[in-house]
């Protein structure tokens, strides 16, 4: 039997892995600007935690998620995404009373969804997220928005277009929710079944419909941005003005509604040019309800999520070419199996400096070695044979500058930290 990765995942192979490398240091870089510290939660939890804090009628809790029972018959499920965990752990460890309020997380890890795989759409996929609690005012959203905004700028990916919409409060919604009903209903035969399925429960939720249909017959239809109450809409203008202070620059879109019943005022998505249509690439909102819902205090937060994948295709689509620093520093090359002791404290010498090396398998031939430093960027090759023992001098080569130098035997190190640290 031939074994594959399961449908839906992928290996990252030793060739990629620094590209994911890149990315996960401009994420933490950006983290420990702004003081938002890593939380790391468990791959999976109760499904119940998920159902609530996710949202029942989202396509995550009704088709996506990786649900199993555990020996007991307990109910669990595979994370599809990083915010209900963290609600989860700041209740569960009174995060707001061990610590100073507001709270400011950041994570960084694998989540996984059944969904029909798609280029760029995996079934476990890694996923950042920032999570700014306790923080009511339109200076939180907009700290948020704008650290999405910075990562995206780090990581040079081009085009990336933010849109906002504020999806209001449970108060300015009742009343929206009453005039949306009443214009959905009216053309509600003509809406795909989902929307139908919907329009009761989250009326809100037909702008989130991909169908090409459904969104025509939504361009008359009432629009939350216009029925906000007063503190919604002031709330809204100073997000803007924040965001403009800022320099982010951003589209207003009354069609991003995030879905889900918790969030509240600001909804955002960073979307970007992908195989010919607009994809997100990230997005959030506030959620003041969602604490006060899974149990907690009633409490203010605002938070952002974004994929990886669909970065890495458009960085390599972008043809933006990620460089690979992390290739050895020294390859030693000892000629005989003699030499490999001498070569072992060579190497361990520079490990000591925090120099990378490792020793050549002495059966391999000197040409075979040199082709594979010049095949892996390796910088520098020590080769020990004979003649260097006897004059106490070792051969180094420069792979990049293709140069040789004979150094004595007990300089080598320093020579090689020297050349290391002046590139
Ligand atoms: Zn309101
Ligand atoms: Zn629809």
């Amino acid at each position: 039997m031939k074994f594959q990765a399961p449908r839906g995942t992928y290996d990252i192979l030793p060739d990629e892995a620094h590209k994911w490398h890149y990315l996960e240091k401009i994420i933490r870089k950006n983290a420990k600007f702004f003081d938002y510290k890593e939380i790391r939660f468990p791959i999976f939890e109760r499904l119940e935690l998920f159902q609530r804090g996710v949202g029942k009628s989202t396509d995550i809790v009704e088709k996506e998620m990786y649900v199993f029972k555990d020996k007991k018959g307990r109910n669990f499920a595979l994370r599809p995404e990083g915010t209900a965990s963290i609600v989860r752990a700041y209740i569960e460890h009174n995060m707001n009373s061990s610590q100073k309020n507001p709270l400011r997380l950041f994570y960084f890890g694998p989540m996984f969804r059944y969904a029909r795989p798609q280029k760029g759409r995996y079934r476990q996929f890694y996923q950042f997220g920032f999570e700014y609690i306790g923080n009511p005012e339109p200076i939180a959203d907009a700290e948020i928005i704008a650290i999405g905004w910075k990562i995206y700028q780090d990581m040079k990916i081009p085009n990336v277009n933010l849109e906002l919409n504020s999806v209001g409060c449970v108060n300015c919604r009742r009343k929206y929710y009453k005039e949306l009903k009443k214009f959905l209903i009216r053309k509600r035969g003509n809406f795909c079944s989902v929307c139908q399925k919907r329009m009761n429960s989250n009326p809100m939720r037909t702008f989130d419909c991909k169908n090409k249909n459904c969104q025509n017959l939504l361009n008359n239809a009432p629009i939350m941005l216009e029925n906000l109450c007063p503190e919604c809409e002031s709330h809204f203008q100073k997000v803007l003005d924040l965001l403009n202070q800022m320099n982010v620059k951003y589209n207003v879109n009354s069609k991003i509604v995030r879905g889900l019943d918790y969030y509240t005022r600001t909804a955002f998505e960073y979307k970007i040019e992908y195989l010919g249509a607009q994809d997100a690439i990230g997005g959030g909102g506030r959620y003041d309800e969602l604490i006060e819902y899974l149990g907690g205090k009633s409490t203010p937060a605002v938070g952002l999520s974004g994929g990886l994948e669909r970065i890495i295709l458009s960085l390599n689509e972008a043809k933006i070419d990620i460089q690979n620093e992390e290739s050895l520093d020294v390859f030693i090359i000892p000629l005989e199996e003699k030499f490999v002791k001498i070569s072992i404290e060579i190497m361990q010498k520079l490990h000591k400096k925090s120099i990378s090396s490792i020793i050549s398998d002495s059966q391999t031939s000197l040409k075979n070695n040199l082709k594979y430093c010049d095949e892996n960027r390796v910088k520098f090759a020590i080769i020990i044979g004979e003649n260097e023992i006897k004059s106490k001098e070792f051969t180094i080569k420069n792979i990049n500058e293709k140069s040789q130098k004979k150094i004595p035997t007990n300089e080598v190190c320093e020579y090689i930290f020297i050349q290391l640290k002046n590139n």
